[in-house]
C-alpha cells in the first residue's frame, strides 16, 4: 500500500508544484491570512475531506475517517509568510511587494495538501482517523498554534507529527532529535527606578546606572552557577538604557535581553533566579525595579519511542547515511504547543541544492529550495501514518 502511494505521490507532483508556487506568488503575513486558508479549505473540500475553517482564527483543518478502526493522527503544516522582499529571480517570484514565502511554508502547505490527495483516495484502508492541521502565524509571537489548540484542533487526536523543509540541509536528508530539539525562546524587561540628580552630586541620588552596570554582571551568573552545566542555556542583555549627559545621574535604567533553553528546569531555575537576583541587587542600592518576564514558544519535545520510528522510517526511505539524528533545530517554533497536549515528534527534511540556488539560509531575501523535498515531505508522512 504504501508503494502505491509513494507512486501517487511521485504521479501528483506537477500538481503539488503548481499548489506550492501559487502559494509562493501570493504570501501573506502572519495573522492576515485570508486568501491562503480559502485555497487549503477548497482543495481539501474537493477531495471530499470534512473541513473547518477559521480555528482558532485563521487556521484550517481537515478530518478524514478511515475505513477501518484505529488511532487518531493529526498532520501540521504552516502557511504564513514573512515581511521581506523577494530578490530572486524565479519564474514564480511573489507578486506582493515586501512579502515572501522565505521559509519554505508554502511548501509545508503542498506537501501536506498532496498527502490529504492521496490518503482520500484510499481512505477505506485507512485505520483510525487523520487530521490535517493547517496553521496559521507560525512566525509571530503570539502565533496560531495556541488559538488553535483553544479551538479544539487536538480533540481526540493521539498523536502529532510536523515537518519543516530546510535549505541548510541537503536535498534528500532527513533529520530528527529526541527529547528537547530547539530552544525555548523567553524575553525580560527590566526597568531600574532610582532617583536623578547632578552629577556632582550623588550622595543625593539612587543611581540606576551604576545599579544596573551591577545588575548585568549579576545576571552572568545565572547559567554558570544555577543551572546544571549539562543543561545547555544562555542569558543574553542586549540593551541597556539610561542617561543621556555628561552630568546628570539618570532616573531609570532599562535593561532587556533574551533567555534560551532546552530544559523545562533549567527555564524555570533561570526564570526564578533572574527574579531573585534582579530585586536583591536594586534594593541593595536602594532602587526599585519593574522585572517582566516573558515566556515564548517552549523547546520542542520529540517523544523518544516515536522519534524512532521517525528515524527508522527515514532511513528505511532515503538511506542510513541520509538520515540526521541528535542535531538540535535553530530558532524556536510553536508546533511545541501542540506537544504541551500531546505526543508528537517535529523533524526536518532537507531541500537545499547549491545547483539550482537553493543554499540561502530562511529568512533571506534569495531562499530558494528544491521543491522534489514536497515528495519526501510526503512519503514521510504517510508512512508514519500507516507504516
Ligand atoms: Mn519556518
Amino acid at each position: 500500500m504504501l508503494d502505491n502511494l509513494f507512486s501517487r505521490l511521485e504521479e501528483i507532483y506537477p500538481e503539488l508544484v503548481e499548489l506550492r508556487r501559487d502559494f509562493h506568488m501570493y504570501p501573506e503575513l502572519s495573522h492576515t491570512e485570508v486568501n491562503t486558508p480559502k485555497k487549503i479549505a477548497a482543495y481539501l473540500e474537493s477531495l471530499g475531506i470534512d473541513v473547518k475553517t477559521g480555528v482558532g482564527g485563521r487556521g484550517v483543518v481537515g478530518t478524514l475517517e478511515g475505513g477501518k478502526p484505529g488511532k487518531t493522527i493529526a498532520l501540521r503544516a504552516d502557511f504564513d509568510a514573512l515581511p521581506i522582499q523577494e530578490e530572486t529571480d524565479v519564474p514564480y517570484k511573489s507578486q506582493v511587494p515586501g512579502v515572501m514565502h522565505a521559509c519554505g511554508h508554502d511548501l509545508h502547505t503542498a506537501a501536506l495538501l498532496g498527502v490529504a490527495k492521496v490518503l482520500s483516495e484510499i481512505k477505506d484502508e485507512i485505520p483510525g482517523t487523520i487530521k490535517f492541521i493547517h496553521q496559521f502565524a507560525e512566525e509571530v509571537t503570539p502565533g496560531g498554534a495556541q488559538p488553535m489548540i483553544a479551538d479544539g484542533c487536538l480533540d481526540g487526536v493521539d498523536m502529532i507529527y510536523g515537518a519543516h523543509v530546510m535549505s541548510t540541509e541537503e536535498y534528500g536528508t532527513v533529520s530528527v532529535k529526541e527529547g528537547y530539539a530547539s530552544t525555548a525562546q523567553d524575553d525580560f524587561n527590566i526597568v531600574i527606578r532610582g532617583k536623578g540628580g547632578h552629577g556632582s552630586e550623588p550622595h543625593l541620588t539612587v543611581d540606576p546606572l551604576v545599579t544596573g552596570s551591577q545588575l548585568v554582571v549579576n545576571l552572568q551568573q545565572i547559567v554558570s552557577r544555577r543551572v546544571n552545566p549539562l543543561q545547555a542555556a544562555v542569558v543574553t542583555v542586549g540593551s541597556f538604557i539610561s542617561g543621556g549627559a555628561n552630568n546628570i545621574i539618570p532616573d531609570t535604567a532599562t535593561i532587556k535581553g533574551t533567555v534560551r533553553t532546552y530544559d523545562e528546569e533549567a527555564r524555570s531555575i533561570i526564570e526564578a533566579a533572574m527574579e531573585q537576583v534582579t530585586k536583591a541587587t536594586c534594593a541593595a542600592n536602594g532602587a526599585s525595579v519593574d522585572f517582566e518576564y516573558v515566556k515564548d514558544c517552549p523547546s520542542i519535545y520529540n517523544d523518544p519511542d516515536e522519534t524512532k520510528r521517525v528515524a527508522e522510517i527515514g532511513a528505511r526511505l532515503f538511506g542510513k547515511e541520509n538520515l540526521i539524528t541528535g542535531i538540535p533545530m535553530a530558532g524556536s517554533e510553536d508546533f511545541s504547543y501542540y506537544q504541551k497536549e500531546i505526543p508528537g515528534v517535529y523533524f526536518t527534511v532537507g531541500g537545499k541544492n547549491a545547483a539550482i540556488g537553493a543554499d540561502y539560509p530562511h529568512h533571506h531575501p534569495k531562499f530558494n529550495i528544491d521543491e522534489r523535498a514536497i515528495v519526501n515531505i510526503g512519503k514521510m508522512f504517510v508512512s508514519l501514518v500507516l507504516g
